[in-house]
Parts: C-alpha cells; sequence; structure tokens
C-alpha cells in the first residue's frame, strides 16, 4: 500500500447554539455542577475533542447510509467496499483481518480561535450555565434542576483533520464522502443534548488544501442537495 498524499481540510467551527461536550467522569466536586464540559488539563479551556467530532460524523454517515454494526454499534464490516470502515476505521470491537489498511480520515482537537483564547484568558468568556429541569407530568411543575455547562453560541473553533489517500483509493469518492458527513453534521448537533437544541454548528472558511493548492469551500450545503436529495 502506498500513501499517493495527504489533503488538509481545515477552517473554523461557528457555535450557533450552546456546546455541551461532556467531560465523562469527572469526580463531582460537592456543590459543583454535575454535567461539567470537557477542558484542557493545561489551560482549563474548553475544546472540541478530535474524537468526538469524527465519532458524530460518522455516526451521522452511518445512519446515512444504513450501516450500523454488530450491537447497533459502529460499522464494524471492514469490507474492501465499506466506505465507513475505510474512512473511519473499523470497530475496536471487530477484530477480524481487514484489507482495506489504515484509517484515511485522521481528526486533530479543536480549539478556539485567537480571539476567543484571548477572551477566555481574560475572564470575558463566561461559560453558560443552563439549567434543565424535568417537568413533572400530573402537577406540570419544574423539578430537579440539573446544571448543564455549556461553551456560549458565537464561540469559534479551529478544525483541523487530514485524509490519506493511498494509490488504490478513489480520492474523489472519500472527499466526498467526509464533506458529506460534515454537512450532515451542520443538520444534526455536537456534543450531548442536541435534541433540546445544544451543538448546532457551522463549519465556516472552509479549505481543502492539496498538492499544496489551496481551495475554497464556499458551502456545504451545496453537497446535500447533490448527494442526499
Ligand atoms: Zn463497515
Amino acid at each position: 500500500m502506498k500513501l499517493q498524499k495527504i489533503i488538509n481540510i481545515c477552517g473554523t467551527i461557528e457555535l450557533l447554539s450552546g456546546l455541551h461536550i461532556g467531560a465523562g467522569d469527572v469526580a463531582l466536586e460537592i456543590g459543583g455542577l454535575d454535567q461539567p464540559i470537557i477542558k484542557h488539563p493545561i489551560t482549563g479551556e474548553p475544546y472540541i475533542p478530535g474524537s468526538s467530532l469524527k465519532g458524530k460524523i460518522r455516526s451521522l454517515l452511518e445512519l446515512r447510509y444504513g450501516r450500523i454494526g454488530s450491537n447497533e454499534g459502529p460499522c464494524d464490516c471492514g469490507k474492501e467496499d465499506c466506505l465507513i470502515c475505510k474512512v473511519f476505521g473499523v470497530g475496536a470491537s471487530a477484530n477480524k483481518a481487514t484489507s482495506i489498511g489504515p484509517t484515511r480520515l485522521l481528526v486533530r482537537d479543536s480549539f478556539m480561535t485567537k480571539k476567543w483564547k484571548i477572551d477566555f484568558k481574560n475572564g470575558e468568556l463566561p461559560l453558560e450555565i443552563k439549567y434543565e429541569n424535568t417537568i413533572n407530568r400530573i402537577t406540570g411543575t419544574a423539578e430537579h434542576p440539573r446544571p448543564l455547562e455549556r461553551v456560549p453560541e458565537g464561540v469559534k473553533f479551529k478544525f483541523d483533520m487530514s485524509v490519506r489517500i493511498f494509490e488504490e483509493d478513489d480520492e474523489d469518492t472519500i472527499l466526498k464522502f467526509v464533506k458529506q458527513g460534515m454537512a450532515l453534521l451542520e443538520l444534526d448537533a455536537l456534543g450531548g443534548n442536541g435534541s433540546r437544541g445544544c451543538g448546532h454548528i457551522k463549519f465556516e472558511e472552509i479549505k481543502v488544501i492539496k498538492d499544496n493548492e489551496e481551495q475554497e469551500e464556499k458551502n456545504l450545503s451545496s453537497y446535500l442537495s447533490l448527494n442526499l436529495m
């Protein structure tokens, strides 16, 4: 297998609504938030882990193409013609020999753009606390408010991904697939509580750099009209 080229896709992600990417197993402080967001261990800045971005794009494409794996998990077929497995990698649970080679898509962590980093450092970017209530169906009153931490709407992050193209790969097909996944994500949501309005994002200033030539992508939604409708 010969690596032919690496294509870089980068740009910004703008939050159109508050973003909640949970920190997971963070020890609960007494009186602290029970739903904190993930933050950089040194700077304390919120960021978007590459795994969250990649995982969400993958799962949307799996749904779009009806390729859900065994036990409703990620596709783990490992088949030569499965773009999900080729582009995103064979599920760890697959444990089978496959000839599809290395994962084609690499997604790096997205950090805030310079302006927002400075604001955050100066304490001018307060993270938002949203209270989520459970509504008692009988009395109609709100109960058990749970504080949910979010990065507020309007904040911008820099995203950066690389697509590895091997000699026998169809470059256009793979690139189109990745862009289609990004377009689906704009229509869906990133992070938690998407069905309650969190995580609405937009990819902007998208640059696709191949063969050292920069190419601007104006509009992802054109991929949707071409490929989905
Ligand atoms: Zn597969």
